[in-house]
């Protein structure tokens, strides 16, 4: 083994809800896990303002604030979080080997918690005004429109609570759907609607983000009428869902169509071993609750399957 090459129990890739939840599982039965932040602590809960329907957080809580609480804990009992990022896997032989930014891990077991990455628009300008007035997190910019235009594209629970917070800043928030029925749950669709400082174009999608420096005009096509036009503002908030962060378990994991990785009741992946929790194994419900409690389960099924392991081995 080299210098840079470490020999774990218990690897898990990312530091979403389900991965500290993991690391919280795995420290208390005393596997000395370690975690893999990826390039977000905290994952994307950790972008979301407040969250307000994890139990235990009667007023909510902030998402980074959770993100730093599950850390804590984890932390309290013997986990490792390394602020690292996995860039390949070679489950070949065991121990498996990951490799990441700072060098190699040689892992016994793995859970996998890579989680999933926002969806863009794909239309000309975006990725050129990311940063410029395109955004994928109010979190993270919102501060930034104080007193300024803002628009947000999407019909879901994200679009809906994300262009609620921007409210705090903005001087008005416009909202654009493609059609004109939502997916967001009705008590945030109502607080939207009752909010003055907020408005709706539906059957619309952004065609094009225009700006030099930074974005001015959004074109605009109505998808009934097939009518254009332009709509100034200063920032575009993108809120229309999330692609697994699977690609470097291709060919490696069994996934579906969509790139999320198939798992059994007992978050086992086709790979004995290595188990996956989180949004990157849940299409379906994708909650912080869900997440962290997938991340639990992954770490109890580690725990029988070392203990499995270890009992083989002695008594070979
Ligand atoms: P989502 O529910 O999948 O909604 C995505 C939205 O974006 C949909 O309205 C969709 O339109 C629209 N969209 C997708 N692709 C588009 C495109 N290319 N152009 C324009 N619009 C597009 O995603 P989400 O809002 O991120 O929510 C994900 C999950 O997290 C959901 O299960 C949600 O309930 C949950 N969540 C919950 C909370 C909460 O409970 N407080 C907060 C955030 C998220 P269509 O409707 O036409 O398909």
């Amino acid at each position: 083994m080299s210098d840079n090459e470490k020999h774990v129990k218990v690897l898990i890739l990312g530091s979403g809800p389900a991965g500290l939840s993991a690391a919280l599982y795995a420290a208390r039965a005393e596997l000395a896990p370690v975690v893999l932040t990826g390039m977000q602590l905290g994952g994307q809960a950790a972008l979301t303002h407040t969250i307000e329907n994890y139990p235990g957080f009667p007023e909510g809580v902030g998402g980074a604030q959770l993100g730093e609480l599950f850390q804590k804990q984890a932390e309290f009992f013997g986990a490792k979080v390394e602020f690292d990022l996995a860039n390949a896997v070679d489950f070949s032989q065991r121990p498996y080997k990951v490799t990441t930014d700072s060098g190699e891990y040689l892992a016994d077991s793995i859970i996998v918690t890579t989680g999933a990455s926002p969806n863009k628009l794909e239309i000309p300008g975006e990725f050129e005004l990311t940063g410029r007035g395109v955004s994928y997190c109010a979190t993270c910019d919102g501060w930034f429109f104080k007193d300024k235009r803002v628009v947000i594209v999407g019909g879901g629970d994200s679009a809906f609570e994300e262009a609620l917070f921007i409210t705090r800043y903005a001087s008005s928030v416009t909202l654009i759907h493609r059609r004109d029925e939502f997916r967001a749950g009705a008590i945030l669709q109502n607080r939207a609607k009752e909010h003055p400082k907020m408005n709706f174009i539906l059957n619309t999608i952004v065609t094009e983000v225009v700006g030099t420096e930074k974005l001015t005009t959004l074109k605009l096509k109505n998808v009934v009428t097939n009518e254009e036009s332009t709509f100034d503002t200063d920032g575009l908030f993108i809120f229309i869902g999330h692609t697994p962060n699977s690609q470097m378990f291709k060919g490696k994991l069994d996934m579906n169509e969509l790139g999320y990785l198939k798992v059994n009741d007992k978050m086992e992946t086709n790979v004995p071993g290595v188990f996956a929790a989180g949004e990157i194994a849940d299409p379906t419900f994708r909650q912080v609750v869900t997440s962290a409690g997938m991340g639990a389960a992954a770490a109890i099924q580690a725990t029988r399957y070392l203990e499995a392991q270890e009992t083989t081995h002695s008594q070979a």
